[in-house]
């Protein structure tokens, strides 16, 4: 089969009601422009009825076809899956809930064709997002700046358009705990921005809570970043030579003055404090250990549990052990 211009890379969990509207926008949109498209769909264990609207418009639309997971294993890790399912020149990834707007994919394919490998979609404006998370995201992208080894253009999602050699170099790197955003800057290549305007959710409700975006934060802080590990050297040599200076001014202090017994509250905030710092520090060691341990356990990134749509049903027709 002919590599298709377009792979749309859709990551989807629990979407049943935006599934229909986002496969007529998209043949709307894609239909209007002078490419060969497909769309690949993942589902990310959905527990409603995603998985049976995805086989109708499998069976429907020859150009679609879809992942089902076996369980739900994060929006990131889905798009790995569909990355590596993707055949076409170029990738869209984009999100099922309708806020990525299909119409803007016209103007990817405009840059992609002038020579960008990675154009990336940037939101003007955050108004559909809960301020607290707006002003939290804001101090994790400016931490990430600071000490983390990738620029990522401020604005910039999972929506976006890699050519081949991009989702190709994506592909090497099979990390456990994945920050998207990250690897797509890391990666490089001839990169441009182009302005949407972000919709509402169409239906249903955003799965990312405060808990999760903190573990999503941590995720990126940590694979892009050894700050926070090697801080502690700098912590300690600090407090090193705060103690040395103390110890040289109690002797100073006792040679010329005597002992002198009061200093209790003083002992007992210090070995507080020293003690919290030390937890601390083994806490974010503890956290770097867990994902050395996730990675080294070698498990596959993810499970498919189900494949539909025409590529797939050729694919098992000329190899039964499929
Ligand atoms: N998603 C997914 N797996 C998950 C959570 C979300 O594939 O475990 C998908 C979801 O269906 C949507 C996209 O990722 O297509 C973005 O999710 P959501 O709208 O919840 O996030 P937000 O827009 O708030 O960042
Ligand atoms: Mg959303």
């Amino acid at each position: 089969m002919n590599s298709p211009d377009v792979s749309l890379v859709i990551p989807l969990f629990n979407e049943a009601q935006n599934l229909r509207p986002l496969a007529a926008r998209i043949e709307a949109a894609l239909g209007a422009c002078d490419v060969s498209y497909e769309a690949v769909f993942v589902d990310d264990g959905s527990a409603d009825e995603s998985l049976d609207i995805l086989r109708d418009l499998c069976t429907e639309e020859p150009r679609f076809c879809a992942l089902s997971l076996s369980r739900n294993f994060g929006k990131e890790v889905a798009i790995a899956a569909g990355l590596d399912h993707a055949k076409g020149r170029a990738v869209v990834i984009m999100d099922a809930d309708l806020q990525h707007p299909p119409e803007v994919i016209a103007k990817f394919i405009e840059k992609w064709r002038e020579g960008y490998k990675n154009v990336y979609g940037q939101r003007i404006d955050r108004a559909t997002d809960p301020k607290l998370r707006v002003a939290l995201t804001g101090v994790f992208y400016h931490l990430l700046e600071k000490f983390g080894d990738v620029r990522l253009p401020p604005g910039a999602g999972d929506f976006r358009l890699l050519d081949r050699q991009a989702v190709d170099a994506l592909l090497t790197m099979r990390e456990r705990a994945r920050f998207n955003k990250g690897l797509f800057a890391w990666i490089g290549f001839k990169s441009i921005g182009v302005p949407f305007d972000v919709d509402e959710r169409a239906a249903g409700r955003s799965t990312f809570n405060f808990a999760r975006l903190t573990r999503f934060a941590l995720d990126g802080l940590m694979s892009f970043s050894s700050i926070p590990l090697k801080v502690w050297t700098y912590v300690g040599l600090l407090i090193s030579a705060f103690a040395l200076a103390m110890a040289g001014y109690y002797w100073a202090r006792t040679m010329l003055f005597g002992v002198d017994t009061p200093g209790f509250p003083t002992l007992v905030v210090s070995i507080a404090f020293f003690s919290g710092i030390q937890l601390i520090s083994l806490g974010v060691i503890g956290e770097y250990v867990a994902r050395i341990f996730n990675e080294v356990k070698g498990r596959p990134l993810y499970l498919v549990a189900e494949r539909l749509g025409a590529r797939e049903a050729k694919a098992k027709a000329s190899d039964p052990s499929q």
